[in-house]
């Protein structure tokens, strides 16, 4: 009862921010009001899963894109390792080669996260696929180290790919891996703002990038250049 009228709300609160347009707003509505029954009503081969935690995911973007204030940062204790080794080790899945990667390096950080994001990956709701082939000296057909996704737009499945190759990249994939919605977003360590639509902008494009194309990002009404 408590999560119903929670979800009434939020439905509220996206149908008033999108009362412009009906047509969004009533498919609004209708996703957020009755789950069991839309996802259900999906298309053929996908998954009631998927179609429900890809609304959750709309639904989560756009309220954090309407009410970014909501969302806290909150600052966590990180510990840092004393004495890191010099070098991490990558076992490549496809040919079992051995690569060496400096550990503080970007492909080096992308070996430390590598399980975890081949873990992840299977939980979204929308279809990505993961070329590591970067971190491989055998497989690899570039000097830059970088994660290659492609993605399957969550609304109309156009492939698209992207990637990640640097530290910040890798911090922004965090977000992408998220239980949405999100209300608390734990921050690193230091004293940030408690609030940051800055930061609640960057991670509403990004992950709306990663799992929508440019054009269903449009009429999802996730895109903030058409904002006044
Ligand atoms: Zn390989
Ligand atoms: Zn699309």
């Amino acid at each position: 009862m408590k999560k119903t009228s929670k979800l009434a709300g939020v439905a509220m609160a996206t149908l008033m921010a999108v009362s412009n347009s009906p047509a969004i707003a009533g498919e609004q509505a209708s996703g957020a009001s009755c789950d069991d029954t839309a996802s259900s009503g999906e298309a053929v081969g996908v998954s009631g899963d998927r179609a429900l935690g890809r609304q959750k995911l709309i639904d989560a973007l756009k309220s954090m894109k309407n009410e970014p204030e909501k969302i806290e940062f909150h600052s966590a204790m990180c510990y840092k390792m004393a004495m890191p080794p010099a070098t991490v080790d990558y076992t490549c899945p496809g040919c079992g080669n051995n690569t060496t990667h400096q550990y503080s390096s970007a492909a080096g950080e992308m070996v430390r996260q590598i399980a975890s994001v081949r873990r992840s990956l299977p939980n979204l709701p929308v279809k990505i696929a993961l070329d590591e082939t970067a971190l491989c000296s055998k497989c690899s057909k570039s000097e830059r180290a970088a994660l290659v996704f492609t993605s399957e737009c969550g609304i109309c499945s156009t492939s698209f790919t992207w990637k990640t190759s640097n530290s910040n990249d890798l911090d922004q994939l965090g977000w992408l891996f998220l239980d949405y919605p999100v209300t608390v977003i734990n921050d690193g360590p230091g004293n940030g703002p408690l609030q940051n639509p800055d930061k609640v902008k960057a991670m509403v494009e990004f992950v709306s990038g990663c799992t929508f194309c440019p054009k269903c990002i449009e009429k999802l009404q996730l895109s903030y250049e058409k904002q006044p």
